[in-house]
């Protein structure tokens, strides 16, 4: 089998979350934090639809990952959505039809279609959010974005992927000489808030071998970061023989990109490259 598996990023950041992953005829959505619109634009111009969909996995319930949900679900009525039974409670105010959601746990894997997808648990202040590890035959991408520490599970988790999302929200000292008031600072930087590039470097400093081939930088904050600052601290963890990509995701749709299903050939060891695929809207 040597279908590519395709990503996209069609929103990143506190203006809204969401993902496009497809594997063979397995097409999901990680979080639906922007407009329905725009979703069923983005996913149009590429030739995808959201009734083509096998599923939505939320993370949870904060708006940024679920602002888009209430129009996609009365347009979609029979869309699939998997969330925790926390984050389902946490989604009712916005999406009235959160009961007929399916429950899912933390470290209970299901399958949908050709993916096995593993929820794993993050500290976040939200009822029961989760990160997500996609499986699929020789293949794994993870996505752990919205957590304030992490931990050796949420490594574990990581180990192994050769793609991994993962949150680079702030740079502390832009967060502390910013616009937000001191309790926002607070909470941002608490270990029930968002990860700061720090943070990032020093998880991904100690994923071990064999390292992520593409580590994608996301949620970053639009007034206390910025992609160079972030791309430039999370860097450091990268080891000299890596072939990591580091890139950073922005709040605009993204080109889709394909990462081949099996293991490809190793490529000569060189500087990382930090590509804007991610930074460039279309
Ligand atoms: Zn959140
Ligand atoms: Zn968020």
């Amino acid at each position: 089998m040597s279908d590519p598996i395709t990503l996209q990023i069609l929103g990143s950041g506190s203006s809204g979350n969401c993902a496009f992953v497809r594997v063979g005829d397995t097409r999901l959505l990680i979080d639906a934090g922007i407009s329905c619109r725009r979703i069923e634009q983005t996913l149009a111009s590429h030739g995808e639809s959201i009734e083509n969909l096998s599923a939505i996995l939320v993370t949870h319930e904060h708006s940024d990952h679920i602002r888009g949900l209430k129009t996609l679900l009365s347009k979609y009525p029979d869309t699939e959505i998997f969330a925790t039974r926390g984050t389902q409670i946490g989604s009712e105010r916005l999406v009235e039809a959160a009961q007929s959601w399916t429950t899912i746990k933390a470290e209970s894997p299901f399958e949908i279609g050709e993916v096995r997808v593993h929820p794993f648990k993050l500290s976040h202040d939200a009822n029961e959010p989760t990160g997500f590890r996609l499986d699929a035959d020789g293949f794994s991408m993870a996505f752990a974005t919205d957590l304030g520490v992490w931990n050796n599970t949420i490594l574990e988790h990581l180990s192994g992927c050769r793609v991994i999302i993962l949150e680079a929200n702030h740079d502390l000292d832009m967060l502390r000489a910013g616009p937000y008031p001191a309790y926002l600072q607070k909470r941002v930087a608490s270990s029930r808030g968002h990860l700061s590039n720090d943070q990032a470097r020093s998880l991904l400093s100690r994923l071990p071998a064999p390292r992520p081939e593409w580590v994608i930088l996301a949620h970053l904050s639009a007034k206390n970061n910025a992609a160079d600052v972030a791309l430039n601290e999370v860097k450091k963890a990268l080891k000299p023989e890596d072939t990591t990509r580091l890139i950073a995701a922005g709040p605009k749709p993204a080109a889709p990109f394909d990462v081949a299903r099996l293991a490809t050939p190793k490529r000569p060891a060189k500087t990382p490259s930090q590509g804007s695929l991610f930074s460039t809207s279309n």
